[in-house]
This record gives C-alpha cells, structure tokens and sequence, in this order.
C-alpha cells in the first residue's frame, strides 16, 4: 500500500523527510522547506524592505537552491529585497569555468543580474597559476582568505548592503567541530552566528539564511524542483581537516539525526570566560582591509606569491610584516624556510 503524506494527506509520499522523517509528497515538502527558511529570516530579522542583497552564487547546489528560494520567498511575502547573483571566478579550469556556466544559466532562469570578479582581475592571480607555486597542500588557505575578501570588493562594487551565501547546516555544524578541535576561540563564537555585521570600512554584513537547512534536504529540493545546479568537486580539493569532521558528522546524522543541529546549538551555547584574549581588529596598512595584524592575511600571501616565498602567508610570520611593509630585505635563513612548498 502506498504510505500517503503524513501533512496533506491526500497525496503519495515520494519522501522521508531528513530532518524530521515524516514521509511527505513533493509539494508538502517544498512547503515545509520554504517556510522554514522563511521563519529563518524572519526570526532573526536578516532583511529589512528596500535592501539590495547579493547572493553568492558558485553554481553549486547549496548557491542555487538559495537563489532559487530567495526569490521564491522575496516575491511571496513581499521582502521588498533587490537580489543579484554575485560569483567569484578562482580561475580553476575545469572547474570554476564550468560552474559558472551553470550561474550563467541561473541569471536567465531567475532573471537575476548577475556580476562575476575573479581573482585575476583582483589580485593578478588565478587558482591555477597559485597551485602551480604553491602545491596543493595549502592551495585552499589562499583561495579562502582571496574568496572572502574577493566577496567584499564585488559587494562594494554593485554597492548592495548585504551578502548572503548558502552556507547549511551541516556546514556550520562541520565547523563548530573543526573550531572546536583547533581551539578556536575567536571563531568559535563567530561561526555560528546567522548574520554578522559589517566589521570596518570594505566588509559587507553577511548572513546564511540555509543554517537551519539540512544538506540532504537541500539537496532533495534541488533534485525534485529540478533546479539546474554543477555537482562536481573542485579538482584541488584536498581540505583533508573538513573532510574528516564531515565524515564523523555524516557518522553521527546516521545515528541520530539531529546530530546536526544539536552540534550547532552546543556552538550557540558556548560561552567564552571572561578574559579571554580575543583578536583585536585592526585595518590592513596596506590596502585598508580589516586584520588583526599590520597586514591582512591577504595582502600577505599574495605579497608570498609575488616574491616566490609561498610559505610568508602560511603559519604565523606576524614578525615579519614589518619587515615587509618597509621592504627590508629578508635573512637568507628566513628566505630559505618561506620557499619550502611540499606538493
Ligand atoms: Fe578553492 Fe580549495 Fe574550494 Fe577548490 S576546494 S574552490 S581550491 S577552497
Ligand atoms: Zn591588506
């Protein structure tokens, strides 16, 4: 006999709901999903009427099925949001190139402006060129600090207020886990939090209104909507720590599943004792980026690239920075430790 929807009860249930394993058909689903990033939104005040709002767009599912809702909820309730698609382009041949082809597809389906900065253009350097020099040990520090700030400067330049990006659940789970195994203190207490205002002059507020979505949900509603997203990896892609935390994550969703959730309550929960020294932020004295050293970390990997020492921006050589800021030569000893690159 066919187990009929346990919402509407009238319709065959194609699905047994991830989060809360009700069996449901297609469109009580859809609802369940909307609504619940909805109240997401509404809970936690993300938007307010009449801001314009970029959404993250890399072509992957997480980045399609917020746009995709997004647009859905902001015509529905009335939002009064502006959406633009806004991607970065690492420069990963057959990756990125691809993946934004899927974008380009997005921006006509959503009919959503789209505006694309790549890391050539921003800091003369692709993700193929920085591979190249660097191995594919570390490759994912570069292409991170260079994303966030790359996100920022596209921000800026289509001056909208706000950016939201398709971080999920499990995301944010994998990475209170990560911080905690690390002892991470300072981002501990930032990553989860659902929006985070701007920092300084050239940060952008940003908010995740997917915190509460399940990964398996999402992709659930990206495959019975249909929605045209690129599910293949990035092909540097070693991020061997997250792997291992998603794994053990993935493990426990088995179990039980609102592992997922409950590991994201512990890291709201956390407090940090007072006294604890936290970063102080600072800007970047050279290109005016907030950074809790003189220089931000992405001035000093690509100041690393630049001057074929790949290692300056890896570990901590906070020491150095002034050294390179009024160009003093470096010691032979400490060249020779900022070459080594293992591949
Ligand atoms: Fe960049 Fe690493 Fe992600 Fe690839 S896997 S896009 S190199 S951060
Ligand atoms: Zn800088």
């Amino acid at each position: 006999m066919p187990v009929l929807c346990s919402s509407c009860a009238g319709k065959r249930a194609v699905l047994k709901r991830p989060k809360t394993g009700h069996s449901l058909c297609k469109e009580c689903f859809f609802w369940a999903f909307e609504e619940e990033v909805h109240q997401t939104i509404v809970a936690a005040q993300l938007f307010k009427s009449g801001e314009s709002v970029g959404i993250a767009a890399s072509g992957g599912k997480d980045s399609t099925v917020l746009a995709h809702v997004m647009k859905l909820l902001n015509e529905r309730y009335s939002y009064g949001l502006e959406l633009t698609l806004l991607s970065v382009d690492e420069g990963i041949t057959g990756y990125r190139d691809d993946s934004l082809e899927t974008v380009k597809r997005n921006q006509q389906q959503y009919e959503l402006p789209l505006k694309i900065v790549s890391y050539e253009e921003l800091y003369g350097w692709t993700m193929d060129a920085i591979v190249k020099q660097v191995g594919l040990k570390n490759n994912c520090t570069f292409c991170g600090v260079f994303r966030r700030q790359a996100l920022d400067r596209g921000a800026l330049m289509l001056k909208v207020d706000k950016i939201c990006t398709g971080h999920n659940a499990d995301d944010v789970a994998e990475t209170v886990l990560m911080n905690i195994l690390r002892g991470d203190i300072a981002r501990l207490r930032r990553c989860t939090a659902i929006s985070t205002a701007s920092e300084g002059d050239g940060v952008v507020p940003r908010c995740k209104p997917l915190k509460y979505a399940y990964e398996k949900e999402i992709v659930l509603y990206a495959y019975f909507k249909k929605l045209d997203y690129f599910s293949t990896e990035c092909i540097y892609s070693p991020n061997a720590y997250r792997g291992y935390a998603r794994t053990f994550l993935k493990d426990l969703e088995s179990v039980r599943p609102s592992s997922i959730i409950d590991v994201i309550h512990s890291g709201e929960n956390l407090s940090v004792r007072d006294g604890v020294r936290m970063p102080v932020q600072g800007t970047c004295a050279r290109c005016g980026y907030i950074s809790s050293q003189a220089l931000c970390k992405s001035c000093v990997l690509l100041e690393g690239l630049n001057r074929g020492l790949p290692k300056l921006g890896i570990g901590k050589h906070h020491r150095l920075h002034h050294k390179i800021l009024s160009q003093e030569p470096l010691t032979e000893k400490e060249e020779r430790k900022l070459k080594a690159v293992e591949f």
